[in-house]
């Protein structure tokens, strides 16, 4: 069977246990379908040798009578911001070209732990930075529908490659929408845990109190099961809820009538195209008709939430940024004659032009003369923000939004007017500001066949319940 039959990994387990088909032969027909579709340059690095090794062995396990992990037969690629062992990692930019990881991240141990392949390292934008994959120092990713159009971004190769069928799932990053918005533009599944649920530990910062990893698949089910494996505490991390973890994947079956919220002003914003309002209109007409409760209620905020987000985010990413400084890491410029200019030169040559645009920006608004006009406004905004989703979710268990207000765009649309392209994230950047977990699920298509997302946000740590409604968002 093709690999790109399987939606789900219990599907391809099934298939391995009646001894139909082999991790080799899983990992052999993936990475095919990484050279056939090199065009797309989902991948920075191909771990060919490494993952038909692994596969062997992992074959060989099960051959022995051994029990298998939770993963067994999973191949997944990497956004490369997410640290393994050994391995290069470059956050898509030239100031880590050549770097090499010395420690993994802690999903990355969790994902092989329980017995998944990795088989590269995803393309991305720079430092996970955009909306549509173009800011990355190795090339933009297209969009395997159609390679005239962007894939979203910025985990926009950790998508590609899950819609293209180059690995079964993969791990992205999502600060304002990283995964989920690619999610949406390639028709595939995203989550956003609640801030805390995974550890962050070996993931590349680039705005510490929004980044979260999360798992981008093609079903509920895959992406249920990776985070249950990934979630959890961490003595690296102290960000990482001691919460305990629910058994995600075994509880996807949403027995109640839910109470939906659609926030105002979402439905008839400007800048919403007529596809995708359309959608969400079926969408909610589905719900209903399905016995759940959907109504609008008052918000106030939307014009609020890209400003707030780009002020705390470049701040943050002006910080975590410093340390790429020619000394410690990575690219140093040749042409540096003394100290101060390899710090000038080093950082000029190695940061693309949107990772330089954000590190102004953040040390713009922290700067003395103006920190109360922008910074601290801008965290304001975000304890509103989250108050106002506290009192939403006491009569709701649910907010559903489009994931994006449009369609995948052509490449090269938006990259002239950086607002416009920051406008793309209008829907996603409120569940990262508040903290709360979200996911993105494939609703429709619109009339030229592309994939329509709609997103689901739920009260902190409730990933279990945005799982098992999402599942049924996902059929209806
Ligand atoms: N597109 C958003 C940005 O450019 C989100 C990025 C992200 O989630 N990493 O910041």
């Amino acid at each position: 069977m093709s690999v790109s039959a399987y939606r789900t990994l219990a599907a391809i387990q099934h298939d391995l246990n009646a001894g139909k088909t082999s991790v080799v032969a899983l990992t052999t027909a993936y990475l095919d379908n990484i050279k056939a579709n090199a065009h797309l340059n989902a991948f920075l690095e191909v771990f060919e040798d490494e993952a038909l090794q692994r596969a062997k062995a992992l074959d060989e396990k099960k051959a022995r009578g051994e029990a298998t992990g939770k993963l067994f037969g999973l191949v997944m690629a990497l956004k490369d911001n997410i640290c393994y062992k050994n391995h290069k990692v470059s956050a898509s930019s030239k100031i880590l070209e050549g770097f090499t990881s010395i420690f993994s991240a802690t999903v990355v141990e969790r994902l092989l732990a329980e017995d998944a392949v990795i088989i590269g390292r995803a393309n991305c934008d720079e430092f996970a930075m955009g909306s549509s994959n173009e800011n990355s120092a190795y090339g933009k990713v297209l969009n395997a529908f159609d390679n005239t159009l962007v894939p979203g971004g910025s985990s926009g190769g950790s998508a590609v490659a899950v819609q293209a069928f180059m690995c079964h799932a993969a791990l992205g990053s999502d600060t304002g929408g990283s995964i989920r918005q690619p999610a949406a533009f390639t028709g595939t599944v995203g989550l956003k845990p609640t801030y805390g649920r995974i550890s962050r530990w070996g993931l590349i910062a680039y705005a510490s109190s929004f980044d979260q990893i999360g798992p981008m698949t093609h079903s509920v089910e895959d992406a249920a099961l990776i985070t249950e494996v990934i979630a959890g505490k961490d003595s690296h991390d102290s960000t990482a809820s001691s919460k305990p973890v629910e058994a995600y994947s075994a509880q996807l079956v949403y027995g109640k009538k839910a109470r939906i919220a659609v926030l105002d002003n979402t439905l008839n914003s400007e800048g919403l195209s007529a596809e995708v309002q359309a959608q969400m209109e079926r969408t909610i007409a589905q719900l209903k008709a399905d016995g759940h409760t959907v109504e609008t209620v008052a918000f106030n905020y939307l014009d609020y939430l890209i400003p707030a987000y780009y002020v705390l985010t470049t701040a943050e990413a002006s910080s975590n940024l410093a340390r790429f400084d020619g000394v410690h890491y990575g690219y140093r410029s040749p042409n540096a004659t003394d100290m101060e200019s390899v710090y000038k030169k080093s950082r000029t040559e190695g940061f693309g032009r949107e990772v330089k645009n954000r590190i102004m920006l953040g040390t713009f608004v922290l700067s003395a003369g103006y920190y109360d006009a922008y910074y601290s406004r801008a965290q304001k905004v975000r304890r509103l923000l989250r108050d106002e989703l506290s009192k939403i979710f006491e009569d709701f268990d649910f907010i559903l939004m489009p994931t994006t207000p449009t369609v995948p765009f052509k490449i090269g649309a938006k990259t002239s007017n950086p607002v416009e392209m920051y406008l793309a994230d209008i829907f996603t950047v409120l569940a990262n500001l508040t903290g709360n977990p979200a996911i993105s699920v494939p609703v429709g298509k619109d009339a030229n066949g592309l994939p329509i997302g709609a997103q689901l946000l739920a009260k902190h740590f409730c990933e279990a319940e945005l799982f098992a409604m999402s599942k049924a968002l996902m059929k209806s």
